[in-house]
């Protein structure tokens, strides 16, 4: 077996190995009983060990060495298999093993905590576990290397090459143009009509039914996916043909509607990538930020457009006629674009949204570099949502404590959502100047046509290009902030 050979057979392997990690997850998160949870960990803890002395071994890094020396005779979609692979291989060999356990150990220690200490609303419970895991995020860093800013080696596990220069620049403007816009937006909205307020309950029954009926009509493939009921909506793969969506449902909640929209894009963009791809490591989404784009795409650009409702609202009133026959299509809209700015993150409103990750970017930028100490972090953080959203925060729960990423040890991770969203408008407005009927291909719900452009310059790429590449490709320009300025400025549904 030649090098190329046995670098598509490790490949394959551990590509096969993580989808079923994914299946392990999966059944936790929708199937497992709670008693099977010590067991599972258990099993979690086997397989990720097979899976790291995998990718760390250095019959890989040999491989991986002598290859990219003759980048001549490969094929490119080989050339970025080993880009790929490459960054795996690093990732995991320059971290130290027992600071893997250590960490990971840590984490698995401050979850519980923090979940206690959201709970009785106090920081305090959560400090002493914090502090620790940024001291060990720091110290990730250094084991990962940078050249300018500690904070690029993490931004890039999430999003390859982006830089805290790169974000400073990008919130540089958003901030400038956003509190300002969410001013404005606010003092246009008339009130919500009181039909809307007061809605009858929905049956579980009505709302998987819309749900699905909606993920087929943006064209989520059921042979190759399914949707189930999880704690927190997530799309996971399980192999080439098996692209899973979760979903949440409360009887009071049109948020059902919108994660279908965001999970249903996740799972798009997964199910359109190349065959060629399968069982290997490029058959997946290249970033969490271009992931998010297409999520952001189908939840808001599209799925908040009030000429995708006029399509799909008949269907919703058909199915739930309890709540929607009696609504007119205009207030339904003008109820789900609202601009309402508050303390939770996961609940923002297309203009404020970005403005919570630029906060969560702020702090860590600033606890890495230890310009904020950790005791300082509620009042920081309930000053700058006083500044930035002119929200007065009531608790440390609703505030400091409400995102389970730091106990997760992700710092780094916050900037994608932004990247996403920014991205989704810079890919939408460029639809756009290819479809210049765009208008009416939404109002005839033609949603394939979106679709297979968005495979042709997107999906099915897969992670053949690095993320900036590909949207330079498509949009012909580096991402920026301007066009998802302009998409809220210009945005109809905030003034109907
Ligand atoms: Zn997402």
């Amino acid at each position: 077996m030649n090098a190329i050979e046995e670098l598509h057979r490790k490949a394959k392997e551990l590509t096969n190995l993580n989808s079923i990690m994914a299946l392990l997850q999966w059944d936790q998160e929708v199937m497992m009983p709670s008693g099977g949870a010590a067991g599972r960990a258990e099993q979690f803890s086997v397989l990720s060990t097979i899976v790291h002395q995998k990718i760390t071994a250095p019959g890989l890094g040999k491989i991986l060495q002598e290859l990219s020396g003759k980048p001549e005779e490969l094929s490119s979609a080989d050339l970025s298999l080993i880009r790929v692979l490459k960054r795996e291989y690093d990732k995991n060999t320059k971290l130290p093993e027992k600071f893997i356990a250590d960490f990971s150990r840590l984490t698995s220690e401050a979850l519980p905590v923090w979940v206690e200490a959201r709970k009785k609303n106090n920081f305090e419970i959560f400090l002493p576990l914090l502090h620790k895991i940024i001291r060990m995020s720091r110290q990730k860093a250094d084991y990962l290397g940078y050249v300018d800013h500690p904070y690029d080696a993490l931004l890039d596990l999430y999003e390859e090459g982006l830089t805290t220069n790169d974000l400073d620049v990008l919130f540089g403007n958003l901030k400038a143009e956003l509190s300002q816009l969410l001013q404005q937006k606010i003092s246009q909205q008339k009130p919500v009509p009181e039909k809307l307020k007061d809605m009858a309950p929905m049956l579980l029954k009505d709302q998987v039914h819309f749900s699905e009926r909606l993920l087929s009509e943006i064209g989520y493939d059921f042979n190759r996916g399914r949707q189930d009921i999880s704690a927190h909506p997530f799309t996971t793969s399980l192999g080439h043909n098996d692209r899973r969506v979760t979903n949440r449902f409360r009887p009071d909640s049109l948020e059902f509607i919108f994660s279908a929209l965001h999970e249903g894009g996740h799972g798009l963009y997964e199910q359109n990538i190349a065959e060629e791809y399968a069982e290997t490591p490029l058959d997946e989404g290249v970033s969490l930020g271009i992931h998010e784009s297409q999520s952001r795409l189908w939840e808001n650009i599209i799925g908040r457009n009030h000429l995708f409702w006029e399509k799909q609202y008949p269907l919703l009133q058909e199915i739930l006629p309890d709540q929607f026959a009696n609504i007119l299509l205009n207030d339904f809209v003008s109820h789900i674009n609202r601009v309402d700015p508050g303390m939770i993150r996961v609940e923002a409103d297309e203009v404020s949204y970005n403005l919570h990750v630029l906060i969560r970017f702020e702090l860590e930028k600033g606890l890495l570099e230890g310009a904020i100490g950790v005791t300082d972090l509620p009042a920081i953080w309930n000053e700058k949502y006083k500044h930035y959203l002119n929200v007065a925060v009531d608790s440390d729960a609703n505030g400091v404590l409400q995102d389970i990423h730091w106990a997760h040890g992700s710092f780094g991770y916050f900037p994608t959502y932004t990247i996403g969203n920014l991205a989704a408008a810079q890919i939408w407005r460029t639809y756009c100047l290819f479809d210049s009927d765009y208008r009416q291909t939404l109002l005839q719900g033609n949603l394939e046509k979106i679709r297979n452009w968005l495979t042709e310059k997107i999906y099915r790429h897969g992670a053949f290009y690095p993320p900036a590449e590909l949207l330079h490709k498509v949009c012909s320009e580096p991402l920026n902030s301007k066009y998802f300025i302009e998409y809220l400025k210009n945005k109809p549904e905030f003034s109907l």
